[in-house]
């Protein structure tokens, strides 16, 4: 009887889980899971696409909940924002982050041009301690400012004012890259680009996919060349998120894309994945 009643009971589990996992419930959580450490951050490679060698990390937060195992940030980051814990979990991610990316470079003697990628939500860019938190988080860490490329998705920046760019500009002036996140997917005017400090662009994972079908759709590739061709001539750097095959990545790389992120690659992982890469790397 045990063993039957055993998958019954997982499934009817699952599904007690799955009601118990509420919007409320989370949302209560998320404060107290901060303090007891639940969070933790996996880093997926960025690699450039000419020779497949690393160029830095992406963090990506996770949330090791006590009842529910791990949470993926689409579950939680939402309510983080409406409740304005966004702040101080993205201010720990930032501070980790850079902390761990500092670390990999004092253990690479070369002190290699490692970047570490974290993003920033729409909250945490209208916070007035941004510049000097960001400032402080670096400072202390050791970490030189232009190893630091804080993600901002293009939503988050359709119709900014000046006032919402200062801070930006300022990070940027002080050499932290500033990359437009899921790019291709908020109907930004193209031509809005140049006013942003931005440096980088994430082409948006829609755009990789289309570059998997065969044969490749000829419209999908002529906006993907005109993209390409419109931020270099900006001087903007082209990142495409998603690559998930050889041949996407092969395409992305004949389109001029400068550097790529996806489970062709590597999957998020732990620190250490990233520390092997690199150790590869260097032989
Ligand atoms: P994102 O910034 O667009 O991050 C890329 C997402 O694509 C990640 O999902 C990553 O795991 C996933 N991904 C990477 N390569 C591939 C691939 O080849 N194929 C597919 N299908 N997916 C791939 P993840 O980790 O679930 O993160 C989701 C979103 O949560 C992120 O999207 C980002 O917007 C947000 N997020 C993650 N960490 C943070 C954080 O520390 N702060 C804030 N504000 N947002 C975060
Ligand atoms: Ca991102
Ligand atoms: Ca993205
Ligand atoms: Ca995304």
């Amino acid at each position: 009887a045990k063993s039957a009643g055993g998958n019954r009971f997982e499934l009817a589990d699952a599904e007690a889980d799955a009601r118990a996992i509420t919007r409320h419930g989370l949302t209560t959580a998320l404060p107290t899971a901060l303090e007891r450490g639940e969070f933790f951050i996996e880093y997926q490679p960025l690699v450039h696409l000419g020779d497949g060698s690393v160029h830095g990390a992406e963090a990506l937060v996770r949330w090791c909940h006590p009842q529910h195992g791990v949470l993926g940030p689409d579950r939680f980051i939402p309510l983080a924002e409406d409740t304005g814990l966004i702040v101080p979990l993205g201010r720990w991610v930032l501070q980790e982050a850079v902390r761990q990316a500092r670390f990999w470079q004092a253990r690479h003697s070369d002190g290699g041009p490692l970047r570490i990628n974290v993003n920033l939500s729409p909250t945490q860019l209208h916070h007035p301690r941004l510049v000097a938190d960001t400032v402080d988080v670096l400072e202390r860490s050791g970490l030189e400012p232009g190893a630091l490329c804080l993600e901002v998705t293009e939503s988050a920046l359709i119709g900014a004012d000046e006032d919402l760019l200062k801070p930006l500009r300022q990070l940027a002036e002080m050499g932290v890259d500033i990359a437009l996140d899921d790019f291709g997917t908020g109907y930004s005017n193209l031509a809005n680009l140049r006013r942003l400090p931005v440096s980088v662009l994430k082409l948006d994972r829609s755009f990789t996919r289309g570059m998997q079908q065969h044969p490749v759709d000829p419209v999908d590739l002529k906006i993907v060349e005109g993209i390409v061709s419109l931020a270099h001539s900006l001087e903007l750097a082209v990142t495409v998120e998603g690559v998930e095959t050889g041949a996407q990545a092969r395409r992305l790389r004949d389109l001029g894309c400068d550097t790529a992120q996806g489970w062709y690659y590597a999957r998020p992982g732990a620190p250490d994945r990233i520390h092997s890469l690199l150790l590869a790397d260097a032989v």
